[in-house]
């Protein structure tokens, strides 16, 4: 419960020139059961607006979530985001989403082809998220080699699409490979109010790397979350503790 904050977090931080990148689930988020059955802790929601409003709008939520769903759930805050691992992107709050340049819907055949592939596994629930799909099997586990071969011959299958196999907390995503979190975090900075900060990224699983490896490049800090990654350069123990970083950032003492 009260782990430490890791080395290079606990150094100050200049809010002017920082920019703030977040993922979702197993970040900011406990992992839970079920997608749906996250628990949003109290006040969590208004730490983020605070922080948002420290560092003058540069903080970016980056998940692979649908932004419906990253809005339901930390309703009525609304950032701006990056939803279905940056196929979705909103650069302002105030605004609709817009679809990333590369980025197109997967088609309804490819779903039925998703649904009879990882649907012949019991226990294996299926999301559309329409810019990827996603079998999740936490409760079936012992299906998940031969799901994971079955969606790798999908992904074989439409050379054409250039689609990518995730290996995520649980679940397998299929997505094309032109966009991701590295992707998406460089578009932000690439605009008012990010440019020319400092990128930090805070994710935990393999989505994520996407993002640590952009912002290595850029001198930004990526942290991993539960256990160390590629790319990443610190690693917060679990997301209560990132949630305390990110309380204590936020007090207005600290900006
Ligand atoms: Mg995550």
């Amino acid at each position: 419960m009260s782990s430490h904050f890791p080395k290079l977090a606990a150094e100050a931080l200049d809010l002017q020139n920082t920019a703030l990148f977040l993922d979702v689930d197993g970040t900011l988020l406990d992992i839970a059961a079920t997608p749906e059955s996250v628990v949003v802790p109290d006040g969590l929601a208004e730490t983020i607006g605070r922080l948002e409003q420290a560092l003058g709008g540069a903080l970016a939520i980056v998940t692979g979530r649908e932004l419906a769903d990253l809005d339901r759930l930390f309703f009525p805050l609304r950032t701006r985001a990056a939803g279905v691992h940056g196929a979705e992107m909103r650069y302002d709050p105030t605004r609709p989403a817009s679809a990333a340049p590369d980025s197109a819907k997967l088609s309804a055949d490819l779903w039925r082809e998703f649904v009879s592939l990882a649907g012949a596994f019991p226990g294996v629930a299926m999301e559309d998220k329409f810019y990827s799909f996603t079998a999740h099997y936490r409760a079936a586990p012992e299906a998940a080699p031969a799901l994971r071969a079955a969606l790798l011959r999908l992904v074989e299958a439409h050379r054409d699409l250039d689609l990518q196999l995730l290996d995520g907390r649980c679940a397998f995503e299929i997505k094309p490979s032109s966009f991701d979190k590295g992707e998406a975090v460089r578009r932000f900075l690439e605009r008012p109010p990010f440019v020319g900060r400092r990128p930090i990224f805070i994710g935990d699983d393999v989505s994520d790397e996407y993002g640590f490896r952009y912002v290595s490049g850029q001198s930004g800090v990526a942290f991993a979350v539960g256990a160390p990654r590629k790319d990443a350069d610190d690693v917060f123990a679990d997301p209560a503790t990132v949630r305390r970083w990110l309380e204590r950032l936020a007090e207005p003492a600290a900006a």
